[in-house]
C-alpha cells in the first residue's frame, strides 16, 4: 500500500504529497512518523492509494504509525484542503487546526491509573491481619478503587493480598475531565411562545443558516440547548460556539446540567492535559457535544447535527493568526458537509450577517421580548460636558453616584463599565507636550498604580515611572484619562464600605482567572465589579440593577469603519447586564457626544433604527458590507528588509491592481498607523475592492517567503492600527 503524506512542516517548498510505502494498520488521517531528507519527520496521511507514480524501489517506508485511530476524520481532511486553497497557507498549517497544540509538541499524553478489585478466590488469611480483612472488606462494599488509594488506605497489605491473589489489578485509561464540580441540577424550562416558534423555524426552514435575533435576556440559550437536545435525539452531534469570554461558570452549568458527560469543553482556560482528553473523548465518540471558542469549530466529531455560534457579532470569531480563517465560513462548510443547520445568535448581529438576513440568504427569527416581559433597563445619557462646566471632575456623573448610592443601600449590585485599563491613559510632559512611549512599539504608556509602573498595552514592556521628561526635563508629568485601577480607588473614596471587584486584563491571567472574579461577583462577595469589555459579554448576575458606562464615547472615534457598530453593539451588551431577574435595572450612559446617534439609538434599545442608519452610511461611503477592504501587512524588525519585501510585495499587487484596476476603490501602500509593535517595523498596502475582486490572486502573492519578514493577507480587519 502506498500513503499519500504531507509533512507536518509549514514551509511552501515541502508543501506538497510525498509517497511512502505502508502497511493495512495506515489510514488516512493518522499521523506518521517517516524518513525525511536526513531525519525523521512527523506527517499526516492524507490517503492511501494501491499505486505510485514512483518506482516502489524508490519509495521509502513509513517508519511508525503515530495513532490507533486516524487523529483527523475524512470530513476535516477535506476541510484543511479548502482551508489551505481559501487562505493560500500550507496544509501543514491547516491540519494542525484539527489538532490540540499539546498532541503535536507530544507534552501530553493519555493518563494511565491502576484499579483494584477482589479476584473472586479468598486464600487463607493469618488470624490478626486486620488491614487484610479491613481492605477485603472495603473492596467487597466499593467493586473497585484505584491502586493508590487503597495503598494509602491499608498500605502493605494491599501488596500481600497482590501477591496471595486475592486483588488483581487492571490498568485503564482515566480522563481528565475540567470543571468536573460545576454542574448543578437540570434546570429545564418549559419553552416560552417565543423560543416555541424559534425553535419550530430552525427545525423546518430550508435554509442553512438561521440568524437569531434576540434581545439580552429572550431566552436564546434555551432555544439552542432545545436544539442540541433534537440533535442528540437524532443520534448526531453538536458544535456550540461562544466567545472565550462567555465560558463561564454559568454556561458550564447549564450544559453539564442538561448533557452531562456528553459535553466536552475545549479552552485555552484548561490545562495542557485537561484539553487534550475532552478534544479525545469527542475523537472517540465518548462526548457529543463541542462546545468552546472559535477552534472548537474544528472539533473532531462525525455526523453533526447542529451548530450554533452564539454572540455571533464577536470579534474573536476571526483568528489572528495563519490561516487568518473567519469562523462562521468554516462552520457554513461544516454544516453543508453533514447536512446540518448553522444558527448564529445575538442581540446585536453584525451589519453584514443582519444585511444576508435581511435580504434572504438567512433565516431570521426575531424575540423582541425579555423572558416573562420584564422590560430592558431603562438608558440614561448623561451630558458629560455640563458635569465639566459644574466643576465635577471626578469620572462619574451626579446622576450615575446617587443612583450607586441607592443601589448599593438596597443591597444590590454594580457594574461600572470603561475601556481602559490601567490607572491613566497617557502620561504626558506638559512642559513640551511629549507623550512618553513604549520603545519597542509606537504607542503611548499606560500608568499602573498598583505596581507603580508604566507599562506597554502592545507588548507588556514594563518601564520605571518618570520623575522627569526624557524629553526636555522637565518635571509636570501629567497623567491623562482614566482608566480601571482609577475608577476603582475614586470608588473606594465615594463608598468606604463597598466591596469593589475589578476584572480586565491585569486581574485576569492564569488558568480560570475570569472564572475566579466572575465567581465572585455571583456568590455577592463583591458590591460593584469594574472593569472593561470583558464584563459586557453574556454574564447573568441576577442582582445587578445599575450598570454604569463611563466612556461610550472611546469606542466611537475608533479608527474602524465598524467603530459605530461596535459602540452600538457594547452599549447595548454592557446595558444588558441590568436588572436581568426580580428588579427593574437602570444604565447610566456617560458621554461627551450626547447628539450622536449611534448612542441615541443604543439607548432606546433601536437596533432596526441602528442598522437602517448604520448601512445607509457604508453604502454612501462605500464601507463593507458593500466592498471589501483587504489588507497586506508586511513587518519585519529590520527596516530594510522589512522595506525591500515590502517593495516587491507591492510590485505584485500593483500588476494585480493594474489588471483589475475596475475592481478597485482604492489602491495605496503606507505605514501601517501603528509604525511598530513589539519592535517590528509595519507597512500595508490597503485596498478597497468590490466584493468580487480578486482575492485570490492578493493572497498568492503572500504565498512567497521573504527572510525575516512576515507577509499576511487581513480581510475586512477589524482593527486597522
Ligand atoms: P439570552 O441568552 O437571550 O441573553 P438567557 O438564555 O440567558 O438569555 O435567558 C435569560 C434568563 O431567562 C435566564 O436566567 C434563563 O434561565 C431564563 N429563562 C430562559 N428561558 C426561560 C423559560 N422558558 N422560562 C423561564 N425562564 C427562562
Ligand atoms: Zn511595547
Amino acid at each position: 500500500m502506498i500513503a499519500e503524506v504531507i509533512i507536518d512542516i509549514a514551509h511552501s517548498e515541502v508543501d506538497k504529497i510525498f509517497d511512502y510505502l505502508c502497511g493495512d494498520d495506515v489510514a488516512a488521517g493518522m499521523r506518521v512518523a517517516v524518513p525525511f531528507g536526513r531525519s525523521t519527520a512527523t506527517g499526516f496521511v492524507m490517503r492511501i492509494k494501491e499505486e505510485s507514480d514512483f518506482p516502489p524501489e524508490k519509495l521509502k517506508k513509513i517508519y511508525r504509525v503515530e495513532d490507533e485511530l486516524p487523529a483527523i476524520n475524512r470530513e476535516c481532511l477535506l476541510l484543511a484542503q479548502k482551508i489551505s486553497a481559501r487562505y493560500r497557507c500550507p496544509m501543514a498549517l491547516s491540519l494542525r487546526l484539527f489538532l490540540p497544540a499539546e498532541m503535536r509538541t507530544g507534552k501530553v499524553g493519555k493518563t494511565y491509573r491502576e484499579f483494584a478489585r477482589l479476584s473472586g478466590e479468598l486464600p487463607p488469611i493469618k488470624a490478626g491481619a486486620r488491614a487484610q480483612m479491613a481492605c477485603i472488606q472495603y473492596l467487597e462494599e466499593q467493586g473497585e478503587a484505584p491502586l493508590s488509594e487503597l495503598r494509602r488506605m491499608f498500605s502493605s497489605a494491599v501488596n500481600t493480598l497482590i501477591a496471595n491473589g486475592a486483588i488483581v489489578t487492571e490498568k485503564r485509561r482515566v480522563m481528565r475531565k475540567p470543571y468536573e464540580t460545576v454542574g448543578g441540577g437540570e434546570e429545564k424550562h418549559i419553552l416560552t411562545a417565543g423560543q416555541t416558534r424559534a425553535v419550530g423555524t430552525v427545525r423546518t426552514t430550508d435554509k442553512t443558516v438561521t440568524l437569531l435575533h434576540g434581545v439580552t435576556g429572550s431566552g436564546k440559550t434555551e432555544v439552542y440547548l432545545t436544539l442540541i437536545a433534537d440533535a442528540l435525539r437524532a443520534g448526531k452531534t453538536a458544535i456550540f460556539l461562544v466567545p472565550e469570554i462567555s465560558l463561564t461558570p454559568q454556561m458550564f452549568s447549564k450544559l453539564r446540567g442538561r448533557f452531562r458527560e456528553k459535553v466536552a469543553i475545549l479552552h485555552s482556560g484548561l490545562s495542557a492535559g485537561e484539553r487534550f482528553d475532552e478534544w479525545e473523548r469527542l475523537r472517540l465518540g465518548e462526548a457529543k457535544i463541542a462546545v468552546g471558542a472559535r477552534s472548537a469549530v474544528f472539533a473532531p466529531i462525525e455526523n453533526i447535527g447542529l451548530i450554533v455560534i452564539d454572540e455571533e457579532h464577536d470579534g474573536s470569531y476571526s483568528s489572528e493568526s495563519s490561516p487568518r480563517y473567519n469562523t462562521f465560513d468554516i462552520a457554513y462548510l461544516r454544516a453543508k458537509y453533514n447536512g446540518c443547520k448553522l444558527v448564529l445568535g445575538s442581540a446585536t448581529p453584525s451589519v453584514e450577517t443582519y444585511r444576508r438576513a435581511k435580504e434572504g440568504e438567512f433565516e431570521l427569527i426575531s424575540m423582541p421580548d425579555r423572558i416573562n416581559a420584564r422590560p430592558l433597563p431603562k438608558v440614561l445619557l448623561v451630558d458629560m460636558r455640563r458635569e465639566v462646566r459644574r466643576g465635577n471632575a471626578t469620572p462619574f456623573s451626579l446622576a450615575l453616584r446617587e443612583k450607586l448610592k441607592t443601589c448599593l443601600e438596597k443591597g444590590n449590585q454594580a457594574i461600572i463599565f470603561l475601556n481602559r485599563r490601567g490607572y491613566s491613559q497617557t502620561v504626558m510632559c506638559r512642559d513640551c507636550g511629549n507623550v512618553v512611549k513604549c520603545r519597542n512599539c509606537d504607542v503611548a504608556l499606560t500608568y499602573h498604580s498598583e505596581e507603580d509602573c508604566l507599562k506597554c498595552h502592545y507588548c507588556g514592556a514594563r518601564y520605571k515611572p518618570l520623575s522627569a521628561c526624557p524629553a526636555c526635563g522637565g518635571t509636570h508629568i501629567h497623567y491623562m484619562g482614566t482608566g480601571t485601577q482609577r475608577v476603582v480607588g475614586e470608588l473606594k473614596k465615594l463608598y468606604p464600605s463597598a466591596k469593589i471587584l475589578r476584572m480586565d486584563v491585569d486581574t485576569t491571567s492564569g488558568k480560570e482567572g475570569h472564572y475566579k472574579i466572575l465567581k465572585q461577583f455571583a456568590d455577592r462577595e463583591a458590591d460593584i465589579l469594574v472593569g472593561t469589555q470583558m464584563v459586557a459579554k453574556g454574564h447573568d448576575f441576577p442582582s445587578v440593577t445599575l450598570v454604569g458606562i463611563l466612556d461610550a464615547d472611546m469606542s466611537l472615534h475608533f479608527p474602524d469603519y465598524r467603530s459605530g457598530e461596535r459602540t452600538f453593539q457594547l452599549v447595548t451588551q454592557v446595558a444588558g447586564r441590568s436588572g436581568r431577574a426580580g428588579e427593574e435595572g437602570e444604565v447610566v450612559l456617560q458621554t461627551y457626544d450626547p447628539e450622536n446617534y449611534i448612542l441615541r439609538f443604543a439607548a432606546e434599545y433601536d437596533y432596526e433604527g441602528f442598522y437602517a442608519h448604520e448601512i445607509g452610511v457604508r453604502g454612501a461611503m462605500m464601507y463593507p458590507p458593500f466592498v471589501k477592504i483587504v489588507r497586506v501587512m508586511v513587518t519585519g524588525e529590520d527596516e530594510q528588509e522589512t522595506l525591500s519585501a515590502l517593495r516587491s510585495v507591492y510590485e505584485k499587487l500593483q500588476e494585480i491592481y493594474a489588471a483589475h484596476e475596475e475592481d478597485f476603490l482604492f489602491f495605496n501602500r503606507m505605514h501601517s498607523p501603528i509604525k511598530r509593535i513589539q519592535n517590528k517595523f509595519r507597512y500595508q498596502v490597503l485596498m478597497r475592492m468590490v466584493t468580487s475582486g480578486p482575492l485570490e490572486e492578493i493572497y498568492a502573492v503572500t504565498e512567497e517567503k521573504y527572510k525575516n519578514v512576515l507577509v499576511y493577507v487581513e480581510e475586512n480587519p477589524s482593527n486597522l492600527s
